[in-house]
C-alpha cells in the first residue's frame, strides 16, 4: 500500500525507549525510515512526577514535543506519544492509562491522533509508615518489574526523592533515609514507559489504533485517515418498527476531497433491541 508518507523519513519524538514498540511497527506499517533524535529532552514539557508541570492538555504537549523534534532534525513528519494517568472518565474509582499518539505531517499540512484507554495499569501511590508497609504495597504494583519512586514531605515539596528503584535493597534504603527524617514515607510507581512494561504494552495498542487511522485510506483519492467520524440514529426497533437513537449507519468523509461514504447497520444488526424502543420500552 502506498501512503502519502510511503519511503519518507520519520522522527519519533520519545525519551524513555517508547521507540521500542513505536518503531517496528510504524516502519512495516507506513513504509518509512524512523529515527529518533539524540537530545531531544521531551520531560521540558512536563513530568509525570509534578517537577515540570504539563502547558496544556495531553494533545498540545505532543504537538509541542513532534514540533520540537521536527525543528531539531529538520524532518517534515514526525509522531510523538503522550501519556496520562488517573480515574477511569466513565468507571470511576478505576484507575486508567490513557496513551496518545500523534502523527504530524508538515509537507501535507496533515495531523492525525489516535488514542488507547486502557484500566490496565500500576498506577498508585501509597503513604507508608515501616518498611514492610512499603514492601506490600510494592508487591501490589508489580514491582520489581515496574519501578518505584520513593520521597518525603509532599506531593509540591518532595524531600530524599529517589526514582527508578527496581530492587528491594535499593527500596529498603531509599525508605528507610525517609522514614527516619519524616516518619512516613510516599512510594509511587514510576510511570516512564521503560520502567512499566504495562504501560508499554498500552502504547503499543495506541500504534496500532494510530496506524490503522493511517492506513485507512479514501477511496476517491487515497488520502489516509478515512474512518468513521459520524453516527446517524435511527436504527428500527425489532417489534414495532420506530426509529431508535442506535445507529442506522456510520458516516466517513474525507478530509481532503470531501468523498463521503455511508455504511449503513455499523454493528451488523438491522433491527434494534425493544428495550432501546421508546414505545415498546419507555
Ligand atoms: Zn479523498
Ligand atoms: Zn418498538
Amino acid at each position: 500500500m502506498t501512503t502519502p508518507f510511503t519511503g519518507r523519513s520519520l522522527v519519533i519524538a520519545t525519551m524513555h525507549g517508547k521507540e521500542k514498540v513505536i518503531l517496528p511497527a510504524v516502519e512495516k506499517r507506513l513504509g518509512v525510515r524512523c529515527q529518533v533524535p539524540a537530545g531531544l529532552n521531551t520531560d521540558l514539557f512536563g513530568t509525570f512526577t509534578g517537577e515540570i508541570p504539563r502547558a496544556g492538555n495531553p494533545l498540545e504537549t505532543a504537538r509541542q514535543k513532534v514540533m520540537a523534534a521536527l525543528e531539531k532534525t529538520g524532518a517534515s513528519l514526525g509522531i510523538a506519544s503522550e501519556g496520562s494517568f488517573g480515574p477511569h472518565p466513565a468507571i470511576p474509582f478505576v484507575a486508567a492509562d490513557t496513551e496518545l499518539l500523534l502523527l504530524t505531517d508538515r509537507e501535507n499540512g496533515l495531523e492525525i491522533a489516535a488514542q488507547e484507554i486502557s484500566t490496565d495499569t500500576n498506577y498508585g501511590h501509597k503513604v507508608c509508615y515501616s518498611p514492610e508497609e512499603t514492601e506490600t504495597f510494592a508487591r501490589q504494583v508489580l514491582f520489581p518489574s515496574h519501578a518505584l519512586i520513593v520521597y518525603g514531605g509532599s506531593p509540591s515539596r518532595k524531600d530524599l526523592v529517589t526514582r527508578g528503584i527496581t530492587d528491594f535493597h535499593q527500596l529498603r534504603h531509599a525508605a528507610a533515609a525517609v522514614l527516619e527524617r519524616h516518619g512516613e514515607v510516599i512510594v509511587e510507581t514510576d510511570m516512564r514507559a521503560h520502567l512499566n512494561p504495562t504501560r508499554m504494552a498500552v502504547i503499543a495498542k495506541a500504534t496500532e489504533a494510530l496506524l490503522q487511522k493511517l492506513t485507512s485510506l479514501c477511496p476517491a483519492c487515497h488520502w489516509p485517515g478515512f474512518t468513521p467520524k459520524e453516527k446517524i440514529p435511527g436504527l428500527p426497533c425489532g417489534w414495532c418498527g420506530t426509529p431508535t437513537s442506535l445507529p442506522l449507519a456510520v458516516v466517513t468523509r474525507c478530509d481532503k476531497c470531501g468523498y463521503v461514504q455511508e455504511n449503513k447497520f455499523p454493528s451488523g444488526a438491522t433491527k434494534s433491541d425493544p428495550a432501546f424502543c421508546d414505545q415498546c420500552n419507555p
